[in-house]
């Protein structure tokens, strides 16, 4: 929503009260960024808590702007949506996360999978699922290497053009990851009916794992009724040993966060090691 400041200024109030000025220079850079090579992508591990190993990585995007600096996707994804530049960058995202699983397989590696954030302009594209697996074709992957992260408000606001295609997709063997989960309001039971593989435990739902463990079966009731339906859990926002402890407890799959490793440049997560010591 759009208010008037004090002195006439006009700020967007859910945006991180970004000054509608520095919106304009922020769109107008964000159109040439593609071009130029801006953007980067990090990829964050993904730890099999029963193996130990990295089975996964998370593609978080990274633009590096010579004009406003390096800037994080909580400064310019929504930017992105709004001015519908996040369909070419979804695409841009999509293809460079392909790419970068397949070198991670090349060196040997040949289970991890890619886990991409898309947003909800991208899917409502008729031809998003096409453009998947025409992705997946000329990369060589395949698949059940890639994943798809949606969020909660994404799915329930717009199940009606997106499901059938979140239906496809799984068809054809690509996942589908429901993001935050616990940040939304929907109930649980509701949730795990929609057409997704994996469900991501918000952190916020991590931070309230207490020490004493004995109090709080909350989130492993979560990963309990999830897995019975056969969805995978993954935790995000993982950053105490009390944290993992719990989650190795309740058997949740894989964990995400700052306690294994931070999102790291290609380079460095493609030669990570393959074994986790936790
Ligand atoms: P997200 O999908 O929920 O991604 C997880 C965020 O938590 C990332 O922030 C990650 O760096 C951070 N994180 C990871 N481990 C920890 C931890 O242990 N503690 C804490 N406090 N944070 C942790 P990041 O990279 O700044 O991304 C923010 C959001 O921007 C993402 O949230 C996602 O919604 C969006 N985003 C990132 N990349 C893309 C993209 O390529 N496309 C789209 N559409 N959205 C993206
Ligand atoms: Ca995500
Ligand atoms: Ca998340
Ligand atoms: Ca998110």
């Amino acid at each position: 929503a759009k208010k008037q400041g004090k002195n006439g200024f006009a700020f967007y109030e859910d945006s991180l009260s970004v000054p509608v000025q520095h919106r304009a220079d922020t769109e107008r850079l964000l159109r040439q960024a593609l071009d130029k090579g801006e953007f980067e992508l990090h990829y964050q591990p993904q730890i099999h808590l029963a193996t130990s190993r990295v089975t996964g990585f998370e593609a978080l995007i990274r633009w590096n702007s010579p004009e406003l600096g390096q800037m994080s996707p909580d400064q310019f994804i929504r930017i992105a949506e709004e001015t519908q530049l996040i369909v070419p960058i979804g695409d841009w995202v999509l293809r460079t996360a392909c790419e970068f699983i397949r070198t991670v397989h090349q060196k040997g590696d040949n289970a991890a999978i890619v886990s991409v954030n898309v947003s909800v302009m991208q899917l409502i594209d008729n031809r998003f699922v096409e453009r998947v697996l025409e992705l997946l074709n000329e990369t060589g992957l395949e698949p059940h290497y890639l994943e798809l992260e949606v969020t909660e408000s994404m799915v329930i606001e717009s199940l009606d053009l997106i499901g059938d295609k979140l239906d496809r997709l799984i068809e054809y063997g690509v996942n589908i990851a429901l993001d935050d989960f616990g940040r939304g309001f929907s109930s649980l039971s509701h949730l795990l009916k929609l057409p997704i593989t994996t469900l991501k435990i918000d952190k916020s739902f991590i931070e309230q794992i207490p020490d004493n463990q004995e109090d709080q079966p909350l989130t492993g009731l979560i990963i309990r009724l999830a897995k019975d339906m056969g969805i995978k859990v993954v935790a995000e926002g993982v950053e105490k040993y009390v944290q993992l402890d719990y989650l190795k407890k309740y058997e949740c799959d894989c964990i995400q966060g700052y306690l294994f490793s931070e999102p790291l440049p290609a380079i460095i997560a493609r030669d990570w090691i393959k074994t986790a010591s936790l």
